[in-house]
């Protein structure tokens, strides 16, 4: 089994609420966007809307990767709330 195999057999139960918060205002002149090179699940991405920074919370693995790399401590991360989240299968 590879990894994405064992990935899509996760469970991830999700909020209403975003337990990541961007902070767009940091975003804007960020030239690495190191967000969008570390998060595993390539959750983070540009709002054709907004074209703003953007984050689909609901397939997050809760690995804390983007919180770190953001150098400019533009994410703010919390585990989501209780009953809420990942729950791995295969380590
Ligand atoms: S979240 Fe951090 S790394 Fe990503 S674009 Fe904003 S400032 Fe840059
Ligand atoms: S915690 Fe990990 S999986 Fe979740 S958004 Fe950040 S980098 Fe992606």
């Amino acid at each position: 089994m590879n990894v994405e195999e064992k990935l899509a057999k996760n469970i991830i139960k999700s909020g209403k609420v975003s337990h990541i918060k961007i902070r767009n205002e940091i975003c804007a002149g960020c030239e690495k966007r190191y967000c969008m090179s570390v998060c595993p699940g390539n959750l983070y991405k540009i709002s054709e809307e907004t074209k703003e920074v953007i984050v689909e919370y609901s397939g997050c693995l809760e690995c804390g990767t983007c919180m770190i790399a953001c150098v400019r401590g533009a994410i703010c991360w919390e585990y989501p709330g209780g009953e809420f989240g990942v729950q791995y299968r295969y380590g």
